[in-house]
C-alpha cells in the first residue's frame, strides 16, 4: 500500500523523536513519501523553530542580534544531527540563510527554512532523496496557491522515485520567491503529495492518538473518534476543534484518499480515520461535540414580516455593508435573529442598529450578547430518531437554558445556542448522555 507520511513538529523536535519516526517509517515499506515539519517544542515552555525564525528575521537589521539568533537556531539542528550521529553539516546553508535575512528576503522565506533544513536532515537520516518544495509547490503572482500546476509539477518530479522527502509548509512563485501556507500548513503539503502520487493512505503523525469526541479541557479523558467523514470534520473544525489544518482536506477530496491521524509516541494506537464516506456506523450516535463562546444575537421583530418580500435580504445587507459575517439566521413568522461574532460586531454595533432601522423599520430590535454556540455533529443522527430530544432533555437536567436551535438540513449537525456561562456544563451534559450512557 502506497502511503504518504507527514510528521508534525513535536514528532521531530529532538534526535530521540527522529529515531521513533525512523522506526515507524522503516516498519512499513509502503511509507515511501515523507513530509516533515520544522522541529517543534521539546517541552511545554520550549519555542518552535518556526517561531524562532520569525523572531530572528525581525532582527535582520541588527548584525549582532542576527548572529546570536541564527546561532541558537543552528544549535537546535546540530543537537539533532549529533544525536543521530549523521555525517552532515548545515554550516553552508546557515551562511546562505544569514545573507538572505540581511538582504530582507521576506518573512515567508525565513519561516520556510525550518522545514527546509529539517527535510535535509530527514533525507540524510533515511537515505531518501530530498525534493525541495520550492521546485514542486507553486503559488501564482498574487501569492495564491495553484493546485493544478502544483499537482503536475509534483507528479512529474516524484514519478519513478522509490521514496523521497518533501519538506512541508512552503512552495514558491514562478520567479522563485518563497511563499508559505498559513501556520500548520505542513498538513497541506502532505495532502498535496498524497494526491500527486495517488497514495492509498495519508498518515498524519502527531502527538495525540486522533480526534477526541470533545475538548479534553471540558470533559476528562474523552473517547477518541474512530472514523469521521470529511464533512463531519469540517463542521467540528469550524467550531474550533483543531488537529489538522482545515485546507488539508481539499486535495484529498478530489481523490477520495483517507487520512489516518496517528500518534508518534504511541504508534500502536489506531488513531482516527478520516474518510470521504463510510458504511461504518459510529460507535455513538454522535461523532463529536465542539463549540465556541463569544457570539451576539440581534433579534428583529416586525408584524407581517413573513409577507414582506426581500426582508431577509435587506437585513443581511446591513451586516454585509458593515463587513460583518453572520453565523446563523434562525427565523420565526414575525421574528428573525442574526447570530454574529461579538468581537466583529461590537465596534460597528450602532451603525448596524441604525442601518437596520433604515432598511426594515422593525417593531422591536433586541440584542443579546455573551452567547456560546455548540455543534453536535454526527452522520449517525440521520438514522436515529430522537437525537434532538435527548440533547434537550440532557440540557434541561443540567439546568441549561437553550437560547437557539438550528438543525442543518443535511441532518449532520445540530447547533445549540446557550449563555457563555452555561457552555462547559452544556457540552458535558451532551457528552454524558451520548457517550457515557452509550445510547
Ligand atoms: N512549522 C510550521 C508551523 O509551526 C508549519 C507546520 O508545522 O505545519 O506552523
Amino acid at each position: 500500500m502506497k502511503k504518504v507520511v507527514k510528521f508534525g513538529g513535536s514528532s521531530l523536535a529532538s534526535a530521540e523523536q527522529f529515531r521513533k519516526v525512523g522506526e515507524i517509517i522503516h516498519s512499513d515499506q509502503g511509507r515511501r513519501f515523507v513530509v516533515p515539519s520544522a522541529p517543534g517544542k521539546r517541552f511545554s515552555e520550549d519555542t518552535k523553530v518556526t517561531d524562532m525564525l520569525y523572531d530572528c528575521y525581525q532582527s535582520a537589521g541588527n548584525a549582532k542580534q542576527l548572529d546570536k539568533k541564527i546561532a541558537a537556531i543552528a544549535e537546535r539542528y546540530q543537537e539533532i544531527i549529533d544525536g543521530l550521529s549523521l555525517d552532515l553539516s548545515l554550516a553552508e546553508e546557515f551562511e546562505k540563510i544569514k545573507q538572505a535575512f540581511a538582504s530582507h528576503s521576506g518573512s515567508d522565506y525565513a519561516a520556510s527554512r525550518g522545514e527546509y533544513l529539517n527535510g535535509i536532515i530527514m533525507a540524510s537520516y533515511l537515505g531518501y532523496e530530498f525534493v525541495d518544495a520550492a521546485e514542486v509547490i507553486r503559488f501564482d503572482e498574487d501569492g495564491v496557491f495553484d493546485a493544478e500546476l502544483t499537482n503536475d509539477l509534483m507528479q512529474k518530479r516524484l514519478e519513478g522515485l522509490a521514496n523521497a522527502v518533501v519538506p512541508g509548509f512552503y512552495g514558491a512563485m514562478e520567479d522563485g520567491t518563497i511563499k508559505t501556507f498559513s501556520r500548520g500548513g505542513s498538513d497541506i503539503t502532505g495532502s498535496i503529495v498524497a494526491r500527486a502520487v495517488h497514495a492509498e493512505l495519508y498518515e498524519n503523525w502527531t502527538d495525540v492518538s486522533g480526534f477526541l469526541v470533545t475538548d479534553p479541557h471540558i470533559v476528562e479523558n474523552p473517547e477518541t473518534i474512530e472514523t469521521i467523514t470529511y464533512r463531519e470534520l469540517r463542521e467540528l473544525s469550524y467550531m474550533g476543534a483543531t488537529v489538522l489544518h482545515a485546507d488539508a482536506i481539499f486535495p484529498l477530496r478530489q481523490e477520495g484518499i483517507p487520512i489516518n491521524i496517528k500518534n508518534t509516541n504511541r504508534p500502536q494506537d489506531p488513531g482516527t480515520l478520516i474518510v470521504e464516506n463510510t458504511c461504518r456506523q459510529p460507535k455513538f450516535t454522535i461523532t463529536g461535540i465542539a463549540g465556541k463562546k463569544g457570539f451576539c444575537a440581534i433579534s428583529i421583530e416586525k408584524d407581517m414580516m413573513n409577507s414582506e418580500i426581500g426582508f431577509g435580504r435587506r437585513v443581511l445587507q446591513v451586516f454585509e455593508e458593515n463587513g460583518i459575517s453572520f453565523e446563523h439566521v434562525p427565523s420565526g413568522i414575525d421574528t428573525l435573529t442574526v447570530l454574529v461574532h461579538q468581537s466583529e460586531f461590537m465596534e460597528k454595533e450602532q451603525q448596524v442598529i441604525s442601518g437596520l432601522h433604515r432598511a426594515v423599520n422593525p417593531d422591536m430590535l433586541d440584542l443579546e450578547s455573551d452567547l456560546a454556540l455548540i455543534a453536535v455533529v454526527g452522520r449517525g443522527m440521520r438514522a436515529n430518531r430522537g437525537t434532538a430530544g435527548r440533547i434537550f432533555a440532557a440540557l434541561s437536567h443540567a439546568n441549561v437554558n437553550v437560547k437557539m436551535i438550528d438543525q442543518g438540513s443535511s441532518e449532520l449537525n445540530i447547533i445549540i445556542g446557550v449563555r457563555n456561562d452555561d457552555f462547559e456544563r452544556a457540552v458535558k451534559a451532551i457528552y454524558d448522555i451520548f457517550v457515557l450512557t452509550h445510547i
